[in-house]
């Protein structure tokens, strides 16, 4: 009994040394004082890790964009202090509509929400909002939505982080290209949620390209994916490794503690911003 309450007084000490208790990366796991501290030792930076539900293969869940990406900005933020938004999967995903599971809202609701998203989380004391995107689909939508804030004025910043160092391939060849749910994807997913992955099932399906359509690389149609992996599924699955996942999550995560840090640091774009809003009310009145 003495013992525990030594040790109860110890670990009172350590907590009032601290000054607080260790505070949560999750906007949802924060009560409304904590969040106030929250914002204040993030200097107002917030992550948005975007996933997307789809099919991933036969094998992986549909989850797995949204999985993998949480896993990442968690860490990231471990490392990082920075305040994560919760699930979020309103993305660019028509090419998957013909497969169970898919969420694909209409464009317009797209943008909508996102901006509204981004416009709470600021009114909330965001004022860099990066999005960590982990869906291949948001190529297209995420750059267009971060052009689009110099529409109007917006007192926060929106980053989009995409992508990381390549990933020291570990064994033996690989299925190129490893698109979706192919190797890579299915290597993450190994280390991140083993207990989802299906090692059993991804060779039920091929993911192979299936080159349906013939144009030149300087020609873009929105069937494209569709013509060469209709599965939605790219890659093969079943030569994946958790080895090989733990490389690459450890580089992703690596590239998001970079990001964060600079982002942080980052005092020009919000003036930046500032001064082209002012500058595009009058244009006449720009120097030339
Ligand atoms: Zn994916």
């Amino acid at each position: 009994m003495r013992h525990w309450t030594v040790l109860m007084l110890a670990m009172g000490i350590a907590w009032q040394a601290n000054g607080q208790a260790k505070l949560s990366v999750k906007w949802e796991e924060l009560t409304a004082e904590d969040f106030k501290a929250a914002i204040s030792k993030s200097q107002g930076t917030c992550l948005l890790p975007f996933g997307i539900l789809e099919k991933h293969g036969p094998h992986l869940p549909l989850g797995t964009d949204l999985l993998n990406v949480r896993y990442v900005a968690e860490h990231a933020a471990q490392q990082e202090y920075a305040v994560i938004f919760p699930q979020y999967f309103a993305g660019q995903i028509f090419e998957a509509k013909h497969q169970p599971g898919t969420i694909a809202y209409s464009a317009e609701l797209q943008l909508r929400l996102l901006q509204e998203t981004t416009d709470e989380m600021a009114r909330n004391g965001c004022k860099k909002v990066v999005i960590v995107n982990g869906h291949g689909g948001n190529e297209h939508l995420l750059p267009y939505f971060a052009q689009a804030q110099l529409d109007k004025p917006h007192d926060y910043v929106v980053y989009v982080q995409w992508g990381h160092e390549a990933t020291k391939k570990v064994g033996g060849p690989k299925l190129e290209p490893d698109w979706h749910a192919g190797d890579s994807e299915t290597s993450n997913t190994l280390a991140t949620h083993p207990n989802l992955v299906h090692m059993d099932r991804a060779k039920n399906e091929s993911g192979a390209d299936q080159k349906r359509v013939h144009l030149p690389d300087s020609v873009y149609t929105g069937i494209w994916w569709y013509a060469r992996f209709p599965n939605h599924y790219s890659g093969d699955g079943s030569t994946a490794t958790k080895e090989q996942g733990e490389a690459d999550l450890e580089s992703w995560i690596n590239t998001v503690v970079r990001a964060i840090k600079a982002i942080k640091a980052d005092d020009q774009s919000l003036k930046l911003q500032n001064e082209f809003y002012q500058q595009s009310e009058h244009p006449l009145a720009t120097a030339q």
